[in-house]
């Protein structure tokens, strides 16, 4: 059985637990054995991560883009490879490994150009003779913690600009997959990361995520996963003494709106690769389908007619479109959510059934309600499979008004073939990002990533925005004589 340690001062260092990491696609295959680090693990590595840091916030920035370049390079020529690792742990299907493989290769390259591109301001003091200078500097320690559903793109994402503005880092993964990550890691530390810069401490959130919140020499936190566990950390934030700078990512019930005027094919598409795909498992997930009365039934048929058609089977297998459910607890939830739906009065309309397949795993088919009210459970709560919920309105201004009547604020879309309405929709959608003909998910690497209300706080994430929250800003005045 292969073991896998945590990286802790440059140095493979072995748990004295260690946990299972099992295939979602065939319960009987264990992955390996992964180690479950502690409170002292925690604090090596932060003692690590906070010696190394004065030398590497000051390395050029060609230095730190070699390495990233390097790491760029090996992640892309690997691909295939990561991406079996990713789709074997997490149950998302080949090709979807594969790409998110390819864009933590993207993400690295990114930010490695950042390096180069990372700039003061110089302005003319409001006083004579003097010149006021605003630089950006690194923040000094930084905790990342990470969610399951994107198991290389979200650590590399994180970890890319943390090391290209100049901070060091502790990451802990989501304990469903810690393999993605330590791959990452590894290949960072193979193009040339010196000792201790990064820091990787699996294991379980309350243990290891614990013990980077209550760590005072840890400066910050990038935080992606629930909206409990968000706000929670958030409090630890702000109670520590000094308070550490966070950012959080949290959920989402992304609305998708299909006007009458939209194109069907284009509609259709947008659903089921929004709501369905990855097992529906993305904060981005179309999870609401707003559809507008005169095109909805031959929406729902349509929509039917192509998800009947959607393979579910194993992630690793050809064929398939859509792999298994993460683990049983999230199988679980998503069986109450088919169940809650129902006692509230929508209607199952297809799908929704527990799958046998070849290997043990938890398969579900996709899961369409319809004759949903927004006020539901089904239409409020972050479901995170593989269930949408259609809701029918009269009118593009009904439709508007239920999008944005929900406590989240991630990503929403609309299918429309007027401009008047997807112009009026980008203006007035209360999400942070919005698309128009597109699916809710599915978003670029060099662009803010992040959403409003109870969904985001604090900076956006990746593209050149993410300099806000890795950096902090140091304004100099000199008097020029
Ligand atoms: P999910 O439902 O996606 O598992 P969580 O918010 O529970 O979302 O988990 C996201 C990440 O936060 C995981 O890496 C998890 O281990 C971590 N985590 C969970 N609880 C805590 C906690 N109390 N302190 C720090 N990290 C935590």
């Amino acid at each position: 059985m292969a073991v896998f340690s945590n990286f802790i001062g440059g140095e493979q260092v072995a748990g004295t637990q260690t946990v299972r990491n099992i295939n979602p696609s065939n319960t009987d295959e264990v992955i390996g054995e992964f180690a479950s680090g502690t409170a002292a693990d925690v604090a090596t590595a932060v003692a690590a991560a906070k010696a190394a840091f004065p030398a590497w916030s000051r390395t050029t920035p060609q230095e730190r883009y070699d390495i990233l370049k390097k790491a760029s390079d090996e992640v892309l020529a690997r691909k295939e490879e990561l991406g079996r690792i990713l789709s074997r742990e997490e149950g998302k299907i080949l090709a979807e490994g594969i790409g998110e493989a390819a864009r933590a290769g993207q993400i690295l390259a990114f930010f490695a150009g950042e390096c180069l591109r990372l700039a003061g301001e110089n302005v003319p003091s409001v006083r004579p003779g003097i010149g006021v200078e605003m630089t950006r500097e690194a923040i000094g320690v930084v905790a990342l913690i990470t969610p399951w559903n994107f198991p290389i793109a979200i650590p590399a994402w994180k970890i890319a600009p943390a090391l290209a503005y100049g901070n060091c880092v502790v990451i802990k993964p989501a304990e469903l997959v810690p393999h993605s990550t330590w791959a990452l890691v590894d290949i960072l530390h193979r193009s040339g990361l010196p000792k201790g810069v990064l820091n990787l401490v699996m294991g379980k959130g309350s243990v290891v995520g614990q013990a980077m919140l209550e760590h005072p020499d840890v400066a910050a936190l990038s935080f992606t996963g629930s909206v409990a566990t968000g706000r929670k950390l958030a409090a630890a934030c702000v109670a520590a003494n000094p308070m550490k700078k966070f950012q959080l990512e949290m959920g989402g019930k992304n609305p998708l709106v299909i006007l009458d005027d939209a194109d069907l094919e284009v509609a259709v598409a947008s659903a089921a690769n929004g709501a369905f795909f990855s097992t529906g498992q993305r904060c981005t997930a179309s999870s609401r389908l707003i559809v507008t009365e005169k095109v909805h039934n031959r929406f729902v048929d349509a929509l039917t007619e192509k998800v009947k058609a959607l393979v579910v089977d194993d992630a690793l297998k050809l064929g398939s479109h859509i792999g298994p459910v993460v683990d049983q607890a999230q199988f679980d939830q998503d069986e109450r959510y088919l169940e809650i739906g129902r006692k509230e009065g929508a209607k199952l309309h297809w799908g929704g059934e527990r799958l046998n397949r070849a290997t043990p795993g938890f398969y579900l088919q996709p899961a369409l309600f319809t004759e949903v009210g927004n006020s539901m459970r089904i239409a409020r709560e972050e479901i995170f499979g593989p269930v949408a919920a259609v809701i029918r309105v009269k009118d593009y201004d009904e439709a508007l008004a239920v999008a944005n009547d929900t406590e989240f604020g991630l990503s929403a879309g609309i299918c429309t073939t007027n401009l008047k309405y997807a112009t009026h929709f980008k203006r007035n959608s209360e999400a942070g990002m919005v698309m128009v003909n597109l699916p809710t998910a599915g978003v670029d690497y060099h662009v803010p990533f992040g959403g409003r209300k109870a969904s985001s706080f604090g900076p956006r994430e990746q593209g050149a925005y993410a300099r806000e929250f890795y950096t902090m800003v140091k304004t100099s005045y000199t008097l020029a004589g």
